[in-house]
Protein backbone atom coordinates (compact mmCIF):
# COMPACT_ATOMS: atom_id res chain seq x y z
CA UNK A 1 0.00 0.00 0.00
CA UNK A 2 1.42 3.21 -1.11
CA UNK A 3 0.51 5.81 1.66
CA UNK A 4 0.43 9.10 -0.01
CA UNK A 5 -0.46 11.46 -2.71
CA UNK A 6 0.96 11.37 -6.46
CA UNK A 7 1.29 14.77 -6.94
CA UNK A 8 1.90 14.59 -10.65
CA UNK A 9 0.16 12.72 -13.40
CA UNK A 10 -1.31 13.61 -17.54
CA UNK A 11 -3.93 12.54 -19.23
CA UNK A 12 -4.60 12.54 -22.87
CA UNK A 13 -5.86 16.08 -21.98
CA UNK A 14 -2.32 16.70 -22.62
CA UNK A 15 0.35 13.91 -23.53
CA UNK A 16 -0.68 11.10 -21.42
CA UNK A 17 -2.75 8.48 -23.25
CA UNK A 18 -5.09 7.51 -20.60
CA UNK A 19 -8.55 10.00 -20.53
CA UNK A 20 -8.29 11.97 -16.87
CA UNK A 21 -10.85 9.11 -15.58
CA UNK A 22 -8.80 6.07 -16.71
CA UNK A 23 -5.82 8.01 -14.58
CA UNK A 24 -7.63 8.05 -11.87
CA UNK A 25 -8.50 4.56 -12.14
CA UNK A 26 -4.92 3.79 -12.28
CA UNK A 27 -4.09 5.84 -8.83
CA UNK A 28 -7.19 3.83 -7.51
CA UNK A 29 -5.31 0.24 -8.64
CA UNK A 30 -1.93 1.61 -7.22
CA UNK A 31 -3.14 2.34 -4.12
CA UNK A 32 -2.51 5.80 -3.65
CA UNK A 33 -4.81 7.88 -1.17
CA UNK A 34 -5.07 10.64 -4.19
CA UNK A 35 -3.62 12.59 -7.08
CA UNK A 36 -3.26 15.56 -9.05
CA UNK A 37 -3.73 15.76 -12.45
CA UNK A 38 -0.88 18.43 -14.06
CA UNK A 39 -1.52 18.21 -17.84
CA UNK A 40 1.16 20.72 -19.52
CA UNK A 41 -0.71 24.44 -19.91
CA UNK A 42 -4.42 23.18 -19.58
CA UNK A 43 -6.85 22.24 -16.97
CA UNK A 44 -9.38 20.80 -18.87
CA UNK A 45 -8.80 17.82 -17.63
CA UNK A 46 -10.22 18.50 -13.38
CA UNK A 47 -13.82 17.91 -13.70
CA UNK A 48 -13.61 14.16 -15.26
CA UNK A 49 -10.66 13.48 -12.45
CA UNK A 50 -12.78 15.28 -10.02
CA UNK A 51 -15.51 13.24 -10.48
CA UNK A 52 -13.82 9.98 -11.02
CA UNK A 53 -11.87 10.43 -7.67
CA UNK A 54 -15.25 11.31 -5.97
CA UNK A 55 -16.06 7.53 -7.17
CA UNK A 56 -13.13 5.86 -6.15
CA UNK A 57 -12.59 7.65 -2.75
CA UNK A 58 -9.65 9.54 -3.99
CA UNK A 59 -8.16 12.84 -2.74
CA UNK A 60 -7.95 15.25 -5.90
CA UNK A 61 -5.72 17.87 -6.45
CA UNK A 62 -6.47 20.06 -9.26
CA UNK A 63 -2.62 21.20 -11.25
CA UNK A 64 -1.11 22.55 -14.02
CA UNK A 65 2.07 22.05 -15.60
CA UNK A 66 3.22 25.16 -17.15
CA UNK A 67 5.39 25.03 -19.41
CA UNK A 68 8.58 27.92 -18.99
CA UNK A 69 11.77 28.48 -20.73
CA UNK A 70 15.15 30.28 -19.74
CA UNK A 71 17.21 30.02 -23.18
CA UNK A 72 17.58 26.95 -24.83
CA UNK A 73 16.21 25.01 -21.12
CA UNK A 74 12.83 24.27 -20.72
CA UNK A 75 12.05 24.52 -17.08
CA UNK A 76 8.39 23.11 -15.97
CA UNK A 77 6.62 24.81 -13.02
CA UNK A 78 3.89 22.88 -11.70
CA UNK A 79 0.81 24.90 -9.96
CA UNK A 80 -1.76 23.36 -7.72
CA UNK A 81 -5.14 25.00 -6.65
CA UNK A 82 -5.06 27.79 -9.04
CA UNK A 83 -8.28 29.21 -10.24
CA UNK A 84 -8.81 28.14 -13.98
CA UNK A 85 -10.97 31.01 -14.75
CA UNK A 86 -8.50 33.43 -13.67
CA UNK A 87 -8.07 35.34 -17.12
CA UNK A 88 -3.75 35.84 -17.54
CA UNK A 89 -3.61 32.41 -16.95
CA UNK A 90 -6.36 31.39 -20.04
CA UNK A 91 -4.56 33.66 -22.11
CA UNK A 92 -0.87 32.42 -21.05
CA UNK A 93 -2.53 28.11 -21.60
CA UNK A 94 -3.80 29.62 -25.20
CA UNK A 95 -0.65 31.39 -26.12
CA UNK A 96 1.23 28.35 -25.08
CA UNK A 97 -1.39 25.73 -27.11
CA UNK A 98 -1.14 28.26 -30.78
CA UNK A 99 3.23 27.78 -29.89
CA UNK A 100 3.00 24.49 -29.48
CA UNK A 101 1.56 24.07 -33.24
CA UNK A 102 3.80 26.16 -34.43
CA UNK A 103 6.75 24.22 -33.21
CA UNK A 104 5.55 21.11 -34.00
CA UNK A 105 5.16 22.03 -37.40
CA UNK A 106 8.66 23.25 -37.10
CA UNK A 107 9.97 20.22 -35.50
CA UNK A 108 8.43 17.85 -38.19
CA UNK A 109 9.78 19.98 -41.26
CA UNK A 110 13.45 19.73 -39.36
CA UNK A 111 12.64 16.31 -39.03
CA UNK A 112 12.13 16.04 -42.72
CA UNK A 113 14.99 17.63 -43.23
CA UNK A 114 17.12 14.46 -41.10
CA UNK A 115 15.13 12.42 -43.43
CA UNK A 116 12.50 11.45 -40.95
CA UNK A 117 9.29 12.01 -42.84
CA UNK A 118 6.16 11.63 -40.48
CA UNK A 119 3.00 13.97 -41.27
CA UNK A 120 1.91 16.60 -39.14
CA UNK A 121 -2.10 15.25 -39.92
CA UNK A 122 -0.72 11.79 -38.10
CA UNK A 123 0.87 14.11 -34.94
CA UNK A 124 -2.25 16.08 -34.61
CA UNK A 125 -4.53 12.97 -34.94
CA UNK A 126 -2.43 12.08 -31.84
CA UNK A 127 -3.12 15.08 -30.04
CA UNK A 128 -6.78 14.69 -30.40
CA UNK A 129 -7.10 17.98 -29.88
CA UNK A 130 -4.84 18.22 -26.61
CA UNK A 131 -1.74 20.86 -26.59
CA UNK A 132 0.55 19.18 -29.05
CA UNK A 133 3.75 17.86 -27.21
CA UNK A 134 6.69 16.09 -28.00
CA UNK A 135 5.69 12.76 -26.44
CA UNK A 136 3.15 13.08 -29.41
CA UNK A 137 5.91 13.44 -32.50
CA UNK A 138 8.08 10.76 -30.78
CA UNK A 139 5.40 8.56 -31.14
CA UNK A 140 5.22 9.28 -34.71
CA UNK A 141 8.50 9.10 -34.96
CA UNK A 142 8.61 5.24 -33.51
CA UNK A 143 5.34 4.75 -36.05
CA UNK A 144 7.56 6.03 -38.64
CA UNK A 145 10.28 3.02 -37.64
CA UNK A 146 12.91 5.32 -37.45
CA UNK A 147 13.72 4.40 -34.12
CA UNK A 148 13.30 1.82 -31.78
CA UNK A 149 11.41 3.27 -28.93
CA UNK A 150 10.16 6.28 -27.92
CA UNK A 151 13.31 7.11 -25.90
CA UNK A 152 15.32 7.09 -28.70
CA UNK A 153 13.01 9.23 -30.79
CA UNK A 154 13.72 11.82 -28.01
CA UNK A 155 17.44 11.17 -27.28
CA UNK A 156 18.18 11.23 -31.13
CA UNK A 157 15.95 13.59 -32.41
CA UNK A 158 13.96 15.77 -29.98
CA UNK A 159 14.96 16.07 -27.06
CA UNK A 160 16.16 19.47 -25.80
CA UNK A 161 19.32 20.55 -28.04
CA UNK A 162 18.73 17.34 -30.10
CA UNK A 163 18.95 18.06 -33.84
CA UNK A 164 15.15 18.16 -34.48
CA UNK A 165 14.44 20.35 -31.24
CA UNK A 166 12.85 23.57 -31.08
CA UNK A 167 12.00 25.74 -28.30
CA UNK A 168 8.75 27.36 -27.53
CA UNK A 169 8.29 30.47 -26.15
CA UNK A 170 7.37 31.18 -23.02
CA UNK A 171 7.24 32.75 -20.03
CA UNK A 172 10.45 32.79 -17.54
CA UNK A 173 10.54 30.74 -14.89
CA UNK A 174 10.39 33.51 -12.50
CA UNK A 175 7.08 34.55 -14.47
CA UNK A 176 5.66 31.32 -14.26
CA UNK A 177 6.04 31.17 -10.20
CA UNK A 178 4.02 35.14 -10.36
CA UNK A 179 1.53 33.90 -12.65
CA UNK A 180 0.74 30.97 -10.65
CA UNK A 181 0.71 32.80 -7.51
CA UNK A 182 -1.44 35.52 -9.28
CA UNK A 183 -3.66 32.86 -10.13
CA UNK A 184 -4.27 32.06 -6.50
CA UNK A 185 -2.35 29.27 -6.90
CA UNK A 186 0.76 27.47 -5.12
CA UNK A 187 4.22 26.79 -7.39
CA UNK A 188 6.40 23.79 -7.13
CA UNK A 189 9.65 23.56 -9.21
CA UNK A 190 8.66 20.11 -11.42
CA UNK A 191 11.87 17.53 -11.85
CA UNK A 192 14.63 19.94 -11.44
CA UNK A 193 17.04 16.84 -11.55
CA UNK A 194 15.60 15.98 -15.18
CA UNK A 195 16.12 18.71 -16.89
CA UNK A 196 18.35 19.60 -20.33
CA UNK A 197 21.85 18.03 -20.85
CA UNK A 198 23.86 20.94 -21.06
CA UNK A 199 22.31 23.04 -18.23
CA UNK A 200 20.31 21.56 -15.68
CA UNK A 201 18.27 23.56 -13.37
CA UNK A 202 20.69 25.12 -11.19
CA UNK A 203 20.94 26.20 -7.57
CA UNK A 204 20.97 30.21 -8.71
CA UNK A 205 17.97 29.58 -10.72
CA UNK A 206 16.28 28.18 -7.72
CA UNK A 207 17.35 31.38 -5.44
CA UNK A 208 15.58 33.47 -7.82
CA UNK A 209 12.65 31.29 -7.81
CA UNK A 210 12.40 31.86 -4.01
CA UNK A 211 12.54 35.11 -4.41
CA UNK A 212 9.50 34.82 -6.95
CA UNK A 213 7.61 33.18 -4.98
CA UNK A 214 7.95 28.95 -5.00
CA UNK A 215 7.43 26.88 -2.35
CA UNK A 216 8.18 23.67 -3.01
CA UNK A 217 11.05 21.63 -5.13
CA UNK A 218 9.47 18.12 -6.87
CA UNK A 219 12.65 16.38 -5.20
CA UNK A 220 10.95 12.46 -5.60
CA UNK A 221 10.35 12.61 -9.05
CA UNK A 222 10.44 9.33 -10.05
CA UNK A 223 13.01 9.40 -11.99
CA UNK A 224 15.26 11.35 -9.73
CA UNK A 225 18.03 8.85 -8.73
CA UNK A 226 19.05 8.51 -5.08
CA UNK A 227 21.82 11.22 -5.27
CA UNK A 228 19.60 13.73 -7.02
CA UNK A 229 16.94 13.05 -4.75
CA UNK A 230 19.13 14.18 -2.03
CA UNK A 231 20.48 17.01 -3.38
CA UNK A 232 17.02 18.69 -3.98
CA UNK A 233 15.60 17.66 -0.71
CA UNK A 234 18.74 19.44 0.60
CA UNK A 235 18.09 22.53 -1.53
CA UNK A 236 14.59 23.17 -0.97
CA UNK A 237 14.76 22.17 3.00
CA UNK A 238 17.55 24.82 3.06
CA UNK A 239 15.62 27.61 1.60
CA UNK A 240 12.21 26.30 3.49
CA UNK A 241 10.45 25.15 0.89
CA UNK A 242 8.16 21.95 0.93
CA UNK A 243 9.16 18.45 -0.55
CA UNK A 244 6.67 16.91 -2.94
CA UNK A 245 6.84 13.33 -4.99
CA UNK A 246 5.27 12.12 -7.96
CA UNK A 247 5.82 9.53 -10.77
CA UNK A 248 5.08 11.99 -13.78
CA UNK A 249 2.76 9.20 -15.02
CA UNK A 250 1.88 9.67 -19.01
CA UNK A 251 0.03 6.43 -19.67
CA UNK A 252 1.75 3.78 -21.38
CA UNK A 253 4.14 5.70 -23.58
CA UNK A 254 6.48 5.20 -20.57
CA UNK A 255 7.24 2.64 -17.98
CA UNK A 256 6.13 4.81 -14.84
CA UNK A 257 3.19 3.90 -12.41
CA UNK A 258 1.27 5.73 -10.61
CA UNK A 259 2.22 6.08 -7.28
CA UNK A 260 6.17 5.22 -8.08
CA UNK A 261 6.24 8.24 -6.18
CA UNK A 262 4.31 10.30 -3.38
CA UNK A 263 3.66 13.03 -1.58
CA UNK A 264 2.73 12.91 2.14
CA UNK A 265 -0.63 14.27 2.54
CA UNK A 266 0.65 16.91 5.30
CA UNK A 267 2.67 18.30 2.52
CA UNK A 268 -0.39 18.36 0.47
CA UNK A 269 -2.32 20.40 3.52
CA UNK A 270 0.60 22.84 3.88
CA UNK A 271 0.59 23.31 -0.10
CA UNK A 272 -3.05 23.85 -0.23
CA UNK A 273 -2.84 26.26 3.23
CA UNK A 274 -0.51 28.48 1.12
CA UNK A 275 -3.02 28.92 -1.37
CA UNK A 276 -5.61 29.13 0.67
CA UNK A 277 -3.47 32.20 2.63
CA UNK A 278 -2.49 33.82 -0.69
CA UNK A 279 -6.23 34.27 -1.77
CA UNK A 280 -7.69 35.19 1.34
CA UNK A 281 -5.15 38.15 1.39
CA UNK A 282 -6.07 39.23 -2.20
CA UNK A 283 -9.53 39.51 -1.14
CA UNK A 284 -9.22 41.08 2.53
CA UNK A 285 -10.92 44.38 2.82
CA UNK A 286 -8.46 47.35 3.99
CA UNK A 287 -9.48 48.29 7.38
CA UNK A 288 -9.40 51.93 6.13
P1 LIG B 1 6.97 19.47 -24.56
O1 LIG B 1 6.01 19.99 -23.53
O2 LIG B 1 6.34 19.36 -25.89
O3 LIG B 1 8.29 20.20 -24.56
O4 LIG B 1 7.30 17.96 -24.13
C1 LIG B 1 7.73 17.72 -22.82
C2 LIG B 1 7.43 16.28 -22.46
O5 LIG B 1 8.23 15.42 -23.24
C3 LIG B 1 7.79 15.95 -21.02
O6 LIG B 1 6.71 16.17 -20.16
C4 LIG B 1 8.12 14.50 -21.08
O7 LIG B 1 6.92 13.75 -21.02
C5 LIG B 1 8.68 14.32 -22.45
N1 LIG B 1 10.15 14.35 -22.49
C6 LIG B 1 10.97 15.43 -22.48
N2 LIG B 1 12.26 15.07 -22.59
C7 LIG B 1 12.27 13.72 -22.68
C8 LIG B 1 13.31 12.74 -22.83
N3 LIG B 1 14.61 13.11 -22.93
N4 LIG B 1 12.95 11.44 -22.89
C9 LIG B 1 11.66 11.07 -22.81
N5 LIG B 1 10.63 11.94 -22.66
C10 LIG B 1 10.93 13.26 -22.61
ZN1 LIG C 1 4.36 15.45 -20.48
FE1 LIG D 1 7.58 18.02 -16.87
FE1 LIG E 1 4.90 16.12 -16.36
Amino acid sequence: MVTGIDLHTHSTCSDGTTPPAETVAFAARAGVAGLALTDHDTMDGWDEAATACLHHGLRFVPGVELSTELGERSVHMLGYFVDPTYAPLVEECDRLRNERLRRAHAMVAKLGGLGVAISMDNVLRRAAGAPVGRPHIAAEIVAAGAVEDFDAAFDQYIADGAPAYVPKHALSPEDGVALINAAGGVAVLAHPGVSTRDAPVDLVLLDRLVTAGLRGVEADHAAHDDDARWFWRNAAQERGLLVTGASDFHGTTKDTGIGAAVTPEAVVDALQGFAAAAVSHETEESPW
